[in-house]
């Protein structure tokens, strides 16, 4: 058995009079006169193989082991098919039966199972319609991001998991210890406090990172363009349906670059990513339309296809106050924008994807560029129809001295940003960024609902199974 062999998906351009073989799992076997029809996958693309099996061609004990779940090779040929929908379907001549699956026991047995039972036996759920078509949009995605940026010329840089500057305040952290590796008859609370972090694996208090982007900055400060696109954890308490407790992060990272460029990245990006899906998982995107959101693919080709609307959120502010919607959270200048104030901006006045750029500076983080009223910063949002912001990013302060003064402002610690000023101290350049959660772009590009439902094994307060 080799990896290179003729997969499902191959199959369906083979023409009829070939011989080959199917590997997979059955989905489903029904049977009818003299005849069994097995549905196969092996998760190489949407759709299922029809294998027909007319009696006696393979032994009747066999073909009782073909039930829901059980692993098999068939080998056959392939045939033109009657059936509406598939081209051709593979007519077994032999089987082979690697692994049955009792169907009394196999968990993953009815068709419509929800996706709440199906997050409990995750280890499972990869073998059916929807979880299948996730992941491979999720493969393609992750490559889709790669190539964007390489192809840009952008440095693919790993910025580190554990750190020990919680720089950004961007979300509760999980301590990095290795305190608690105590003898079993030690009760961990009491040496956590019997010893001081000095004795600590790190000598100081470490943690688990929530964003890449303060290091990926001093990589820009030094190659021009980069992008990390990694693992951040953030303790997220609640059971939403947006947040994991780990996701994975793409933040690009750009020197001499301001804030028009970076929403030109921004724009970019979106459209390139999401326009290499449509064509790659065409089959599977059809799938999420038909069956998990409407309006699927009419707004992801609207976001490839229609300009971006800039505009400052001043702006948007006006124009909220100035709807006559009964909005569940009232809009005022200063107060951070709820998704129902993104939507009506992106869905009902604008009808495109909108980048809302000049945020109040005290509704966003230290390291965004200072505007001359003092009272704004350089950031932007981007939001999508649909589900409001996507991208969050900014032009980073560059100038040493405001910066300094942002952060004894908001009463952070300076010594632990030694580094991070340095770049502003020795070779300071203006330079901007963005960061965007993966599972939250997949959300959006299948119209799952739950950010459980985008990555393999989810981690969530009390979840972390598998
Ligand atoms: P939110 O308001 O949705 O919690 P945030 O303002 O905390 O987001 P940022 O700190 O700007 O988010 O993080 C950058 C991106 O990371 C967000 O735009 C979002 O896509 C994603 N993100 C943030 N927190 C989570 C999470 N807990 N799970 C998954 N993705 C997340
Ligand atoms: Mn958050």
């Amino acid at each position: 058995m080799d990896y290179r062999r003729t997969y499902v998906r191959d199959l369906f351009s083979m023409p009829p009079g070939s011989s080959t073989s199917a590997y997979g799992w059955v989905k489903t076997r029904r049977d009818s006169k003299g005849v069994s029809f097995v549905q196969l996958s092996d998760g190489s693309c949407f759709r299922d193989l029809q294998v027909v099996i007319e009696a006696g061609s393979i032994p009747e004990e066999q073909l009782k082991l073909l039930t829901t779940g059980a692993c098999v090779r068939f080998d056959g040929e392939v045939v033109a098919s009657p059936a509406a929908g598939q081209a051709v379907e593979l007519k077994a001549t032999g089987v082979e039966v690697f692994g049955p699956a009792d169907p009394t026991h196999y968990p993953l047995q009815k068709k419509g199972a929800s996706f709440e039972f199906l997050r409990e036996i995750a280890h499972l759920r990869a073998r059916g319609n929807t979880f299948g078509a996730v992941f491979r949009v999720r493969s393609q995605a992750s490559f889709a991001i790669h190539k964007f940026f390489i192809d840009r010329g952008f440095h693919a840089i790993h910025t580190p998991i554990i750190t020990a500057s919680d720089c950004e305040g961007a979300g509760a952290m999980f301590a990095v210890t290795t305190l608690l590796e105590t003898p079993p008859h030690e009760e961990p609370e009491a040496v956590l406090k019997a010893r001081p972090y000095l004795q600590d694996f790190f000598e100081k208090p470490a943690y688990l990172t929530v964003s890449g982007q303060l290091e990926a900055e001093t990589l820009a400060l030094g190659m021009t363009n980069v992008y990390t696109f990694g693992p951040t954890f953030r303790a997220e308490n609640s059971n939403s349906v947006r947040h994991l407790a780990e996701f994975w992060m793409i933040e690009p990272e750009m020197a001499f670059c301001d804030l028009d460029g970076n929403m030109n990245l921004a724009e970019e990006f979106l459209k390139e990513v999401i326009g290499f899906l449509l064509e790659r998982c065409a089959e599977d995107l059809e799938f999420f339309n038909q069956r998990i959101e409407p309006e699927l693919l009419t707004t992801l080709h609207h976001v490839v296809e229609s300009p971006f609307e800039r505009m400052t959120y001043s702006e948007a502010v006006k124009l909220l106050e100035a709807s006559g919607e009964s909005f569940e959270f009232p809009v005022s200048w200063g107060s951070d924008l709820q998704s129902e104030h993104e939507r009506w901006l992106t869905e009902k006045k604008v009808g495109r994807p909108v980048i809302l750029t000049d945020y109040p500076k005290e509704i966003k983080a230290f390291y965004m560029r200072l505007n001359d009223d003092d009272r704004t910063v350089r950031a932007m949002d981007v939001l999508a129809p649909r589900i409001g912001e996507i991208i969050g990013g900014s032009q980073r302060e560059e100038r040493l001295e405001v910066l300094e003064r942002r952060i004894d402002e908001l009463g952070l610690p300076k010594e632990a940003y030694w580094w991070y000023l340095d770049l502003r101290r020795f070779g300071s350049a203006p330079h901007a960024g963005f960061g965007l959660g993966f599972e939250r772009l997949l959300m959006y590009v299948t119209g799952m609902k739950n950010i459980r439902d985008v990555i393999p094994y989810h981690r969530a307060p009390g979840q972390a199974e598998f």
